[in-house]
């Protein structure tokens, strides 16, 4: 089989080299010129683990090309994914379709034979349909049903683990518009048959929703979890014993019950604000999400507040090193990263930040003027007057605690991801404060 695959980021490079290592050809297209020099020189544009490999192996083996010409890359294809990314729009929370909508226009004046046009970006309920309109509108020489089919496929992978995620998903969902077209679909996931992977086919409506109602339904479990942890320092109780005591039960499952400074990320923010706006327009609103949205951007600001009173409630003035940055380890995406809040907030109560982040400093820098990069962690800790642990990379979950209290003015750490035991973080003499967990007396 034969796909072409528009948008080269974390998912369209992502599901495009996965789809190559099931023995599809695919040639993957971005019209950002500096993306397809860089992958067509081998090098691979984001970080995320494996994929360098994957995608050199597939080079070589003639299964996976880079180019810039939609042309080009749809000769001879079965299917035709757009993978754009679909940000907030600006103004109104709604999702920004207009990538999506460029590359169907684009999609059109290329078909030449019968292609399924496949939406794998998050888009809103009726996006497939207008899709569908568009090309018929660039193309009024098709008869309804013929040369090409709509479907939507979106994708659940994460971050850090887009890989296994993309070969071992717990279901693919894919919203066919005809049997011909979910024939298509079938065959190219056929490799996650032998695997049993469930295959949930729906209408296009279902399937553009179902990926929604995912995002949201996480983002309010965390969100859940974050306000449980707020309550368990209240009354002293342990958010983790909480958590294990609850997911234990299989009606409520142990994963995403982790607290933190709130949800970030390029999924989370944007889907639940792009459903509540949908919701809200069709006039049955998601009171729960809007809630879900309210106390996360609140609690980013809780997240600062409470970094300032552990360095003992000013710090204007003082050095607070940070450790990690991205929205969550092994990827160096920064959108909509809890930490751009939480720094901004420090910055403006008068705190100089040193900090220090494995794969995301490049991409902060643009974001967070001001900030003092380092080299490596115990750098961004030289002389702080605190410490506090943003994001939860491996390599910050054993950290000389000798060293860093040397090297600190004062052993203050306020670990957001609760990646030190308070119990062991006490006898290190420690002033050190986590979420949801009673302070070690
Ligand atoms: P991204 O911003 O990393 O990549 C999008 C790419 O599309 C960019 O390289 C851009 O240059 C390219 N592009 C835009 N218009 C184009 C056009 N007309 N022709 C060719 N290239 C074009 O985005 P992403 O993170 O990969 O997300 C893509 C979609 O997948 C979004 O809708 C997102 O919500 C969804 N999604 C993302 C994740 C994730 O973890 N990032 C997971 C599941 C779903």
């Amino acid at each position: 089989m034969r796909v072409a695959m528009i948008g080269t980021g974390y998912v369209g490079l992502v599901s495009g080299a996965c789809f190559s290592e099931f023995g599809v050809h695919v040639a993957c297209v971005d019209k950002d010129a500096g993306k397809i020099e860089r992958l067509k020189r081998g090098e691979i544009p984001i970080y995320e683990p494996g994929l360098d490999d994957l995608v050199a192996r597939n080079v070589a083996a003639g299964r996976l090309s880079f180019t810039m010409d939609l042309n080009e890359a749809m000769q001879g294809v079965d299917a035709v994914f757009i993978a754009v990314g679909t940000p907030t729009r600006r103004g109104d929370g709604h999702a920004d379709l207009s990538y999506v909508f460029g590359a169907a226009e684009e999609i059109a004046a290329n078909l030449d034979r019968y292609t399924v046009v496949v939406t794998k970006s998050t888009v809103p309920v009726g996006t497939g349909r207008e899709v569908e309109a568009i090309i018929r509108r660039v193309r009024p020489d098709f008869a309804p049903g013929a040369d090409f089919d709509v479907a939507s496929n979106p994708e659940f992978l994460r971050e850090g683990s887009a890989i296994g995620d993309f070969m071992r998903p717990d279901r693919v969902v894919i919203g066919a518009t005809s049997d011909r077209a979910g024939e298509v679909m079938r065959r190219l996931y056929r490799p996650l048959y032998l695997i049993e992977t469930p295959i949930v086919v729906t209408s296009l409506e279902t399937a553009e929703l179902t990926k929604y109602a995912a995002n949201t339904f996480l983002a309010a479990k965390i969100t859940f979890i974050n306000e449980i942890a707020d309550l368990c320092e209240k009354v002293g109780a342990d958010v983790h014993d909480v958590a294990r005591g609850i997911g234990l039960d299989g009606r409520i499952g142990r994963k995403f019950l982790h607290p933190g400074p709130g949800y970030g990320g390029s999924c989370f923010p944007k889907d639940t604000l792009a459903l509540v706006r949908t919701a809200q327009q069709m006039g049955s609103p998601l009171r729960i999400i809007e809630t879900v949205v309210d106390i996360n951007d609140k609690r980013k600001k809780q997240m600062a507040e409470r970094i300032i009173a552990a360095c003992g409630g000013v710090v204007d003035g003082k050095t607070i090193g940070v450790l990690g940055v991205t929205f969550k380890p092994n990827t160096d995406d920064m959108r909509d990263s809890p930490a751009i809040d939480i720094i901004a907030a420090l910055q403006a109560a008068g705190a100089h930040v040193r900090a220090f982040d494995p794969a995301g400093m490049a991409e902060a820098a643009k974001l967070l003027p001001g900030v003092e990069w380092t080299e490596d962690a115990y750098a961004a800790l030289d002389g702080a007057s605190c410490m506090a642990i943003l994001t939860e990379w491996n390599e910050f979950r054993a950290l000389d605690l000798k060293r860093v209290k040397t090297l600190l003015k004062r052993p203050v750490m306020i670990d957001l991801r609760n990646i030190y035991n308070p119990g062991d973080m006490a006898k290190a003499g420690f002033s050190y404060s986590s979420i949801g967990r009673p302070a070690h007396p």
